[in-house]
């Protein structure tokens, strides 16, 4: 017996015909694996087998015994069949009623000795079986037949603890159990892949009793020991290619970049304030990872508005003062143009030349190439090999840009950035390093150098996510927010107080303060074929509309401007440009202002219907305000009657740290969800299993140790094959 075994389609299992196939492949089964890792999301215990006799009251119990009647008729009206059916044993007999299951009559002939399990009801004084599950031990019986004779564990439905699995429709708990069940044997004889001292250390059951166990398990407590072994078992294999990857890493070259301090302290010497020790930690851990011979790998985490940007734009000129390119790649357009400015005022003394890469044309600041130039000539200025800070979009400096000096790249706001994602990155340097092939991914280099990667996130990540996701990389938080920052004053505000509101936002203006309004579309896509381009333009008119009667109707005497994706870059850059110059009091926006906009005159920010959005979307529109030291404002507004909607809304009102809004995400709405996590490769049970921090911690301790003892895994070859059949499992996802 080998571990082929699991790679053989479910087709060749007896029974499956067409039918069963497509609602297995509807569950995403399609090996004999993907059923035996098919797990019941839980069970019913129907261990109490009583004589017909000693049932007495309601409840929940088991009964063996001879169908002495079985009859099926047509509920009065409704369509429903109802089977009836008399259980006979020697002390008794027992009515059973079913339901919807016409073909009863037919599988259970009269005379069969059957055990059924399930509810005891009580109707009209008469004690019946409601809908018991039921197994068939002999059609046609011998005359008498004792529950001695019977071999329980034969009993894939009745008696003990019964799985219950994820159904689809067309295939109950009922069918997976027959196709589950006859596998047991052969699967117990399948070896154990995880090493002995990982499941003494971890404490866990070994496989060939958790496979039984987690099916038809003898009890709920050794259940949810042998779900925990398979829990563990992902996040294993799941930290054992992480470290794998960063093994990796470590053996490939990176442009080593020198650790200038001087120059380090110089630009600090410009800031007006004082960089937070969060930030200062994170920078000098970033400069060391850029002075060594292999490529940094690090994310950067922090709050909304914890001064990320300021940490990566002094990591970036480092590596253009020593020579090399650096890019800046952003999500948006407003926020490439938005850096672009920053880094500007920033680095304007210290001779680097800053490009803005937006669709057609590019821009320089500073430097002796200062000024506008189309976008061939700056792609040819990176050519030449020329040190330049490049910041643009995502999909215009992979798509049209060969760098061929690239020491540093930073992603900012990039918390989709999965595992597979990097490991593509990965790849591709690898391939291209064997084939000294030029021309293809991202990151154009010198073919024999990686550059180092810094990515950024808002999206606040609980610790025990960023090991299970991201666990090859390093990671750095930003824990803390700059000094002088006033908790932003968060309302949920009523129809009735809508004029109050606007009230306030005027007296605000007066007062030199800006405000945001963010309206999302409010009226659904009717049509199935939902796409992007339909998006926008529905929520382009959702912003014109309240634009539109708010400038007229309710603001006249305000300067008010508009913001959505809909407008060409250019445009855009402008009202961004004439927002922050303040001359325009309030923007009304779609949700393109999400993530990274920074003005910090803005104060108050209005979010309608602000029931659409998730909580670290709405973290992120809060987080565009309460920049400066001035006391800022967020209110929400919302014709939700719902009341989940409004305890959502409350939640947030009074939590202001990201991590924890995030947790509570996290238990709304699950990681995959939310992160994105299918993206990133990560199978369903160990996402389930990231919110136990503690198995994860396990699992790492224990991957490192094993690698520790045996970096190629030479002594353990059946993880080794587990391992690679788990990559291929995730690679196809
Ligand atoms: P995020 O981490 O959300 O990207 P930003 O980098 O946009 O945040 O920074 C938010 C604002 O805080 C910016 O205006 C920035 O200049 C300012 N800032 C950054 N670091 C500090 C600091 N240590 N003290 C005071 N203000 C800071
Ligand atoms: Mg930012």
């Amino acid at each position: 017996m080998d571990s082929d075994f699991f790679t053989i389609s479910v087709e060749e299992l007896k029974g499956i015909g067409p039918y069963y196939l497509k609602r297995l492949t509807k569950l995403g089964i399609k090996t004999i694996r993907d059923l035996l890792w098919h797990f019941p999301v839980r069970y019913e215990d129907y261990s109490d087998l009583k004589k017909i006799s000693e049932i007495k009251t309601e409840g929940i119990c088991s009964a063996l015994g001879k169908i002495e009647k079985i009859s099926t008729r047509k509920a009065f009206r409704k369509r429903l069949f109802i089977t009836e059916a008399v259980l006979y044993d020697k002390t008794g007999t027992i009515d059973i009623v079913w339901f919807g299951q016409p073909y009863l009559k037919r599988t259970i002939p009269e005379g069969a000795i059957v055990i059924v399990s399930g509810k005891v009801q009580k109707k009209d004084n008469k004690l019946f079986f409601n809908n018991p599950v039921y197994e068939v031990i002999y059609r046609s019986a011998p005359a008498s037949v004792s529950e001695e004779e019977i071999d329980f564990s034969q009993l894939k439905h009745t008696a003990g603890l019964i799985p219950v699995y994820p159904e689809t429709r067309g295939l109950t708990s009922r069918g997976i159990r027959f196709l589950i069940k006859p596998l047991m044997e052969k699967a117990k004889k399948l070896p154990e892949f995880l090493p002995e001292p990982v499941l003494k250390n971890a404490g866990l059951m070994d496989y060939k009793k958790a496979i039984k166990q987690a099916h038809f398990p003898d009890s709920l407590e050794l259940a949810e020991q042998a779900k925990k072994r398979f829990v563990f078992e992902e996040i294993f294999l799941t930290q054992l290619l992480l470290l794998e990857l960063r093994q990796k890493n470590a053996l490939l070259k990176a442009p080593q970049i020198p650790i200038d301090i001087d120059f380090v302290k110089q630009i600090l010497k410009t800031l007006s304030f004082e960089l937070t020790e969060s930030q200062k930690k994170a920078l000098w851990r970033i400069i060391r990872d850029l002075a060594r011979k292999y490529p940094m790998n690090r994310l950067l985490n922090g709050d909304v508005g914890s001064g990320k940007t300021i940490v990566a734009l002094i990591s970036l000129a480092c590596a253009v003062k020593a020579g090399f390119q650096g890019v800046f790649m952003v999500p948006t357009e407003i926020l490439s143009y938005q850096h672009f400015q920053t880094a500007g005022k920033l680095l304007k003394d210290f001779g680097i030349d800053i490009c803005l890469l937006i669709s057609k044309e590019a821009r320089i600041v500073s430097g002796e190439l200062e000024g506008e130039l189309k976008k061939s000539a700056l792609k040819k200025i990176i050519q030449e090999a020329k040190p330049v800070l490049v910041i643009g979009t995502q999909a215009l400096i992979q798509k049209d840009v060969d760098f061929v000096n690239l020491g540093l790249v930073v992603v900012d706001e990039q918390h989709r950035f999965g595992v597979r994602q990097r490991q593509q990155l990965l790849v591709n340097n690898e391939s291209r390093i064997k084939n000294n092939e030029h021309n293809k991914s991202i990151i154009h280099n010198s073919p024999f150098l990686i550059p180092h990667l810094l990515t950024m996130t808002a999206t606040p990540i609980p610790r025990t996510l960023a090991l299970g996701l991201w666990g090859d990389l390093d990671v750095s938080f930003i824990a803390e927010l700059p000094k002088g920052r006033k908790k932003i004053i968060t309302k949920i505000i009523s129809q009735k107080q809508r004029e109050q509101m606007y009230q306030f936002i005027r007296e605000k203006v007066k007062a030199g303060e800006q405000v945001f309004i963010i309206c999302p579309r409010i009226e659904k896509p009717e049509d199935q074929e939902f796409s992007y381009e339909k998006y926008l333009r529905l929520d382009t008119k959702a912003v014109k509309e309240e634009y539109e009667k708010l400038s007229k109707e309710i603001f006249p005497d305000l300067k008010l401007d508009i913001l959505h994706g809909k407008l060409k870059s250019r445009e855009k850059e402008l009202v961004m440009k004439k927002f922050s110059g303040k001359e325009v009091d309030i923007l009304v926006s779609t949700s393109v202002i999400e993530v990274g906009i920074d003005v910090p005159n803005a104060t108050i920010m209005v979010i309608e219907g602000a029931d659409y959005f998730g909580l670290a979307q709405l973290h992120q529109f809060r987080g565009r305000v309460g920049r400066g030291e001035k006391q800022s404002y967020c209110f929400l507004l919302t014709e939700s009657e719902s009341k989940a909607a409004r305890q959502r809304l409350s939640a947030f009102s009074k939590i202001f740290d990201g991590f924890k809004l995030a947790e509570q995400d996290l238990k709304l709405r699950g990681p995959g969800q939310f992160f994105g996590v299918r993206q990133s490769g990560i199978p369903d049970l160990a996402t389930k299993a990231l919110k136990d921090f503690s198995l994860v911690l396990l699992a790492r301790e224990q991957a490192e140790a094993v690698l520790q003892g045996s970096p190629r895994l030479e002594k353990y070859p059946r993880l080794k094959q587990e391992l690679e059949n788990f990559r291929q499992r995730v690679h196809l996802e």
